[in-house]
């Protein structure tokens, strides 16, 4: 379940956003936290494959389809939810890399995860425009993950945030440069919506 949607010649079931959807459906019908986490953790899966150098996909992929390394997505941020453009967790260019500065909250798995596609401003006061899309590896220095959110339920969706203090990105590790991230994030929450609101169904 951890690769639904992966193409199946990197190891996946390669199956079509439909069938992730009644998937969901079914799994949410009995957890909808381990659902929610299963579903995260998948998607970081399928956007490594269609959107990192084959060098990352080999180095990430295997592990999080085989479930040893959980994925998260994070937008959000302690000040910013709807208003996805007031990120204010930077990306400034240091040499040959880019050093990440910033906090993220409500991450669905981030009591575990380390593999994550994150969220960040490249040009402050820019908005959308300058907002691009970086994998982070949680085992890095640079990344230190916060205590997890109290919640009634459902507590398998692991829901808390985490700082970036300095972490160190290659360019390669920019999944989506600015211009095209913020239009991709938003592409995929109406994804999210969609099987969400099958889920809850
Ligand atoms: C269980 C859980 C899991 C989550 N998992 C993730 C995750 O994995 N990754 C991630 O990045 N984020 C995650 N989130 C965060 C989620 O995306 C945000 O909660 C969402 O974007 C809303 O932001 P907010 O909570 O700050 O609410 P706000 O943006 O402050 O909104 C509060 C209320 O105001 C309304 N509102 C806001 N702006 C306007 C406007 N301009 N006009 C009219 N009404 C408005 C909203 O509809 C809402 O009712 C998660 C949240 C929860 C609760």
């Amino acid at each position: 379940m951890t690769g639904i949607q992966v193409p199946a010649k990197f190891g996946g079931l390669g199956h079509k956003f439909s069938s992730k959807a009644r998937i969901a459906e079914i799994l949410a019908a009995a957890d909808f936290g381990f659902a929610m986490s299963v579903i995260n953790t998948q998607n970081v899966a399928q956007k490594l494959c269609r959107d990192a150098s084959p060098d990352l996909v080999d180095r990430y992929v295997p592990a999080i389809l085989t479930g040893e390394r959980l994925g998260s997505t994070a937008l959000t941020e302690p000040h910013a939810g709807s208003d996805f453009a007031a990120i204010k967790t930077t990306a400034r260019r240091d040499g040959d890399r880019w050093l990440l500065n910033g906090s993220k909250a409500w991450i669905i798995n981030s009591v575990a995860s380390d593999v994550l596609v994150v969220y960040a401003q490249t040009e402050p006061g820019s908005g959308g425009a300058g907002i691009a899309a970086f994998l982070v590896d949680g085992q890095r220095d640079g990344f230190k993950r916060s205590a997890p959110f109290a919640l009634t339920c459902p507590h398998s969706i692991g829901t808390g945030g985490f700082e970036l203090d300095g972490y160190s990105a290659t360019d390669r590790e920019m999944l989506q440069p600015p211009g095209k991230a913020f239009k991709a994030a938003l592409s995929s929450i109406n994804e999210a919506r969609t099987y969400v609101a099958i889920m809850c169904c």
